[in-house]
């Protein structure tokens, strides 16, 4: 019953009809009743100000409403076009009101000398103040309105202006569809925790966000409404986890042997920091269960994931199954590769690697040994992801930098095998806590917030193109002590031949600045093929060469100890997480490492935030609030996925509390409730249901 009405078409509602509903779809995306009252105003003024026209400043940039009456009208003709202007009048004074558009209804309806309260903006011209398309309204409906001081301002288009369906438009439908509506809104949430919470009920909630009474009963408005949202994206997303974890069976690695065990105890290059430690836990009684892991690791630049991982594969080996780890380079497939076979060999483990540039033989004999069971550990890029590689029994896929992976490859890693091997995605982009609840809320989270002892914080400093010498001396002391520097310039698709430019003549200068047989540089770019770019990058690692200059390609991963100094050319370029992912390259050694970023002088308001927090802090999950601030999620997480949350009230950045408290409440009503069974969660079914069938979270795995 309740559905019935609110889930009438738009057009059906009086004052609407067919040409306005088309309008209010095709421009605002409201079909129905229910549409219209989950739009929600952008902002409130404060209408309980009625200006005199002689108190009129050019400060108020604000609108201002006044009370008066209209003592004439003229069209205008212009070489520009018509304009309607109104002469407006109250006992102190005069101003004028001006149309350019959509004035026809305006000429035809309006009442001169009849008192109107109007409302806008000021324009402020030669002494005198006029508004242009002011809100109108009749003094004597005014009064009679559902309204309050606090005058909700709706989001517009200018198709809607043009059309002249204004504010006030919306907020004359709003009324009517609470007078045909009202009593038919049901509360969604069970009375205990209406109570616990001490919210405003569904209906309260509704007028006082639309028809606020006043400030107070606005804000509880909001915070009801956000609450419900974000606690119904909670539910959904607790809930499908909970729910996969008891459809989708894994492989229960029940027993910690003898390879695990043996390196454990025996060939640990260094004792686990407590981070690695807790998160090894974590995923080892994970992959415990017989539930499918399906976990993200995250941890900053340095943090250590990779032996965590190499360790949760030696769990899959003790169990008598196989793992691979996925790398988005070939360089940092190969770097793995490296890392992981000096660990392997120490326990005697065969270790092998598949990337795109592999030779058909070798691609054969890994195919082979694969199959057979006897390469325990696959490591690669996407080159894994072929039919042709198959499994004997892959029980563990772990996925390195998945920001570089999408959702489908990582379902392709997930066929590979009849029952899904555990999955764990290590990221050291540090997706902000929100994010990763609202977004992975089906995923668990794992976080490694500590680094290995020892690090000296890298120092970052700023300096703009002017300083250059100053830099160039810099790096001349560095590499008289035996460092090594990374001078990095950007690397965009879209000018990838202008990138490629600027990077030669960078790389001439530089050769020019730091002339052999002094100096020595190494350069890597896109434009290299990957076995050129292996050799370059090797004469670096083997400290052959002081300098190595190159494009955004080593930004992930690459491990070179004695290179101290991280250049970023043109950082301006550069978003937030790719300097710090950047800056993530040096500072892995004893030494005291430094990351300069060089820009032009003229940097925007955003630039000059992102550089001062770079300089400012390290920490990689500040840097990513930082970087939800100024970006929105929609830019962090890519349009698709944050679109798919298509939040109408909340805000992940500012309603961080409300989120962790829906977080909260939804985990505890789940834990008391698996399967929402109960009389008082029925509402909560009903609704969770209807929101699976419209499908609107897809971001995980399966
Ligand atoms: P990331 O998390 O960025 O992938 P890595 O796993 O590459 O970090 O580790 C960075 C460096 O720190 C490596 O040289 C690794 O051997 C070293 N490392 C990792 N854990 C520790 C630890 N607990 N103590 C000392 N060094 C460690
Ligand atoms: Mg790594």
């Amino acid at each position: 019953m309740q559905n019935s009405i609110l889930d009438t078409p738009i057009e059906y509602l009086k004052g609407v009809g067919p040409h306005r509903g088309d309008i209010l779809k095709k421009e605002l995306q409201i079909f129905t009743f229910k549409d219209l009252l989950n739009f929600y105003p952008n902002r409130y003024l404060d209408r309980t100000k009625y200006y005199k026209i002689n108190e009129l400043t050019y400060h108020l940039t604000s609108e201002v409403q006044i009370i008066g009456k209209i003592i004439h009208i003229k069209t205008v003709e212009q070489k520009r076009g018509k304009r309607f202007v109104a002469t407006f009048m109250d006992e102190t004074g005069k101003i004028e009101l001006i149309w350019f558009q959509g004035f026809k209804w305006i000429k035809e309806n309006i009442q001169l000398n009849t008192p109107y309260v109007i409302f806008g903006k000021l324009n402020h011209f030669n002494g005198s103040f006029s508004m242009p398309h002011p809100e109108m309204e009749l003094l004597s409906e005014h009064k009679q309105n559902l309204r309050s001081g606090l005058q909700p301002v709706y989001p517009s288009t200018e198709k809607l202006v043009q059309k002249n369906i204004t504010n006030r438009s919306i907020n004359k439908i709003m009324q009517q569809v609470f007078s045909e509506t009202q009593r038919f809104f049901t509360e969604v949430f069970p009375t205990h925790l209406i109570n616990e919470l001490r919210l405003l009920p569904k209906n309260e909630a509704f007028l006082n966000i639309h028809f606020p009474q006043n400030s107070e009963l606005l804000a509880q408005a909001e915070f009801r409404l956000k609450f419900e949202e974000l606690f119904f994206l909670q539910l959904q997303l607790l809930s499908k986890n909970i729910v996969r974890k008891q459809k989708i069976q894994g492989f229960p690695f029940d027993k910690v042997g003898a390879y695990f065990n043996s390196f454990y105890n025996e060939h640990l290059p260094f004792p686990l920091t407590n981070a690695q430690k807790r998160v090894l836990k974590e995923i080892r009684s994970d992959m415990g269960n017989p539930a499918q892991m399906n976990r993200l690791l995250q941890g900053d630049v340095g943090a250590g994931k990779t032996i965590v991982g190499f360790m949760a594969m030696l769990l899959a080996l003790d169990n008598g199954y196989q793992a691979c780890l996925m790398a988005p380079t070939e360089i940092l497939a190969n770097q793995h590769y490296i890392g992981i076979k000096e660990l392997a060999d120490k326990v005697g483990i065969e270790v092998g690697i598949l990337t795109g540039s592999a030779k058909t033989k070798e691609r054969k004999d890994i195919h082979e040994r694969l199959e057979s069971g006897k390469l325990q550990i696959l490591i690669g890029t996407h080159a894994l992801l072929e039919d042709k590689v198959v499994f004997k029994n892959l029980g563990l896929a772990i996925i390195d930098e998945q920001h570089r992976f999408g959702v489908e490859q990582r379902s392709k890693l997930w066929k590979k095998n009849v029952i899904p091997p555990h999955i764990l995605v290590m990221t050291a982009t540090p997706i902000p806590r929100t994010l990763a609840m609202s977004l992975y809320g089906d995923l668990d989270v794992s976080v490694i917030d500590e680094l290995p002892p020892g690090r000296k914080p890298i120092q970052t400093l700023h300096f703009f193109e002017g300083k250059r010498l100053r830099v160039w001396h810099f790096i001349k002391d560095e590499i008289s002590k035996g460092r090594q520097v990374y001078i990095v310039y950007p690397l965009i698709q879209e000018s990838e031949k202008l990138d490629y430019k600027n990077l030669m003549e960078g790389y001439e200068g530089i050769s020019r600045d730091f002339p052999l047989p002094q100096y020595s540089i190494s350069i890597v770019h896109g434009q290299m093929t990957p076995k050129e770019k292996d050799a370059e990058m090797e004469r670096f690692v083997k400290g052959e060469t002081n300098i190595m200059v190159a494009t955004t390609v080593i930004e992930v991963g690459v491990n070179v100890p004695n290179a101290s100094v991280m250049i970023i050319e043109s950082a301006e370029r550069f978003g937030l997480s790719q300097l710090h992912q950047l800056r993530g390259r040096v500072g892995r050694g004893a030494e005291q490492s430094y990351c300069i970023l060089m820009t032009g002088n003229k940097l925007s308001d955003d630039t000059k935030v992102r550089m001062e927090t770079m300089v400012r802090t390290n920490d990689g999950f500040e840097i990513a609030e930082v970087d939800l601030k100024l970006r929105g999620p929609g830019d962090i997480m890519g349009k698709q996925q944050s679109g798919v949350l298509n939040l109408k009230i909340a805000d992940l950045v500012k309603d961080q509390e409300i989120l962790k408290l829906a977080r909260h409440k939804a985990i505890e009503i789940l834990k008391d409730d698996i399967n929402l069974e109960k009389e008082q969660n029925q509402t909560l079914k009903t609704i969770l249901q209807k929101m699976s069938e419209k499908n609107i979270i897809w971001n995980y795995i399966s």
